[in-house]
């Protein structure tokens, strides 16, 4: 973990919030390239999700809610986590059940800090209080969701109705979320602000088990054809004592981070929980009614639910690579390209003798089909050096020879292989190549 935070900041792809002030703990700002590989991880769920198929529609909602939101999806009440606090030298604070799941059930928890002993546990509630208008009185609290999929909830008659969908049909979205994580950590895996890919998948009740596996299956496999190392990548079904009270099934997407197995998303039936207890709270009917069949429903929720800054780091880590290449350590990025920040660089090997304005001519063409970075300063060997760290899955050296016959070539990132082509033919090759199916080369590592 800690090369991939250095590797983040040397690069820019992630710094420390407020670095100059301290920073502020645990919080991340994303800099050019880690906003183009979030960008490119969310991008590529909403292309799976929602662009290729036919039975889901997007939504983008507010962050802020009315409060009784949080009433009836239980939040107020239950959104908090038994917190134990070392009685001993350090007075930090920890949560119980991930303690608990550290060492395993019956063993005795000691602080992990100093081995002191712990109080007992106390909730703590989980959701970020603000307030709005000029008076901070009870009135005016309102939360900073803590998860996007009650903005979905909400809307759930507003999107049927206008998206002409009946069940089974479901609604994505991607935002932010705020908890109060009491032991937030491990780099950008668990912040305070973060951001949620969710989808709630609206079912008649006979069909929730048939969906559930359907979405397992389909996240599991998002995950491996974006690159992810299949051994690296388990489903954990949830037992009995783990599941929430409303849910009859839940599992776990799960990495092996450099911190161990972790979830990357969660993946759940929900039943008919959510829609009822809004149905209750705010009066609405929130069902479904098959004007043919007569026949009247609350449909049950599948949830797949995931962190996009989890998932970038997932692909950030499971990229990482280190090599020799003639006697010279090389780190490489081996993301797929279609979430790789860059694509393409064009590299003059020098940048007199006319070399630096045909590569720039042969950048402006590329950069309409591909994000792409022009790059004349310093060595060719360093240049590569640089875009091999960010991931750039292709590198164009104008050399002499492009002088006489107009080719350039051609660097794979990954096998170091180099071929001649014309630079006539390159947007549309370049066009092809990064959108193609890509099978992700051994690591080193
Ligand atoms: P954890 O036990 O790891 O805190 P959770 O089970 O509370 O996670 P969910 O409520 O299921 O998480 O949220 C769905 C997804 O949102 C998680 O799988 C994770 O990818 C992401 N997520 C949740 N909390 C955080 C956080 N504090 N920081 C970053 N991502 C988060």
């Amino acid at each position: 973990m800690e090369k991939i935070v250095a590797l983040s900041k040397r690069r820019g792809f992630i710094f420390q919030s407020s670095e100059i002030y301290g920073g502020l703990a645990s919080t991340y700002d994303y800099g050019h390239y880690g906003t183009l590989l979030k960008n490119n991880v969310k991008a590529e769920w909403w292309r799976s999700v929602v662009q290729e198929r036919d039975d889901v529609v997007g939504l983008d909602a507010a962050i802020l809610m009315h409060p009784k939101t949080w009433e009836a999806s239980g939040h107020l009440e239950s959104f908090s986590d038994p917190l134990v606090q070392c009685n001993g030298k350090c007075k930090k604070r920890w949560r119980e059940d991930h303690l608990q799941e550290d060492l395993g059930e019956g063993e005795e928890l000691r602080c992990p800090e100093c081995g002191g002993e712990l109080s007992d546990p106390r909730e703590f509630n989980l959701m970020f209080e603000t307030f709005m208008g000029p008076v901070q009185d009870d009135q005016a609290r309102v939360y900073l969701r803590p998860e996007t999929a009650q903005g979905i909830f909400v809307n759930f008659k507003n999107v049927m109705q206008t998206a002409r969908k009946k069940p089974p049909f479901g609604i994505a979205q991607i935002g932010k979320a705020f908890r109060n994580e009491i032991t937030p950590g491990h780099f950008i895996f668990r912040t305070r602000e973060f951001e949620q890919m969710e989808i709630e998948f609206f079912v008649p009740p006979d069909e929730a088990e048939k969906w559930f596996k359907h979405w397992l299956k389909e996240r599991e496999r998002w995950y491996s054809d974006l690159g992810i190392r299949p051994d690296y990548l388990r489903m954990r079904e949830h037992g009995k004592e783990e599941l929430s009270h409303y849910s009859t099934g839940t599992s776990d997407v799960e990495y092996l981070f450099p911190i161990g197995w972790s979830e990357l998303e969660g993946v759940a039936n929900r039943t008919d929980y959510d829609l009822s207890r809004h149905a209750e709270f705010s009066g609405e009917k929130l069902e479904y009614f098959d004007q043919q069949s007569g026949e009247r429903y609350v449909p049950y929720v599948i949830e797949p639910s995931a962190g996009a800054d989890r998932a970038t780091l997932a692909f950030f880590v499971d990229a990482y690579d280190e090599e020799e290449i003639e006697g010279r350590k090389r780190t490489v990025l081996r993301l797929h390209p279609r979430l790789a920040p860059v694509k393409a660089s064009v590299l003059p090997l020098v940048s007199k003798d006319g070399l630096s304005e045909i590569a720039k001519d042969v950048y402006a063409e590329i950069r309409k089909v591909c994000p792409s970075e022009f790059d004349e300063g310093g060595s060719i060997g360093r240049r590569y050096r640089r875009q091999d760290e960010i991931g750039t899955p292709f590198g164009i050296t104008i050399d002499y020879q492009t002088k006489d016959d107009q080719t350039v070539t051609l660097r794979d990132r990954d096998s170091l292989e180099q071929e001649r082509v014309a630079s006539a033919e390159l947007p549309e090759l370049l066009d092809k190549k990064w959108k193609e199916d890509w099978q992700p080369p051994k690591l080193n590592q």
